[in-house]
């Protein structure tokens, strides 16, 4: 018995299993047309996924410095300290989301 990837959701299985215990992708009856097509959907759908990442972190960024200069917090309060957070966490949530896409585009 050797183990191999699910096409689908790439977890380790066996090579004799007709349908993955994961995802239960029928692996037996899948052609190769299906795995590719299956394959791409999800590197479509992981891309898209970062991309939302990606506009969210942005947004966060964006509001947390914006409240920063114009939320009428002076430095050292609560509401300022918060600001300061969100726009720390949002660029390096940014920053994190763009070093995966490169890796994303890198596999192909
Ligand atoms: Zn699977």
């Amino acid at each position: 018995m050797a183990i191999t990837n699910c096409p689908a959701c790439s977890k380790r299985i066996s090579d004799k299993a007709k349908i993955c215990p994961f995802c239960d992708f029928g692996i037996g009856s899948a052609t190769d047309e299906d795995i590719m097509r299956k394959a791409n959907m999800k590197k479509f759908q992981k891309k898209h996924s970062l991309q939302n990442q990606s506009m969210m972190a942005m947004l966060l960024f964006i509001a947390g410095f914006g409240f920063m200069y114009w939320g009428g917090a002076k430095p050292g309060e609560p509401q300022h300290t918060a600001a300061i957070g969100c726009s720390v966490v949002g660029f390096i949530w940014y920053i994190i989301n763009r070093i995966r896409m490169i890796f994303l585009k890198k596999a192909d």
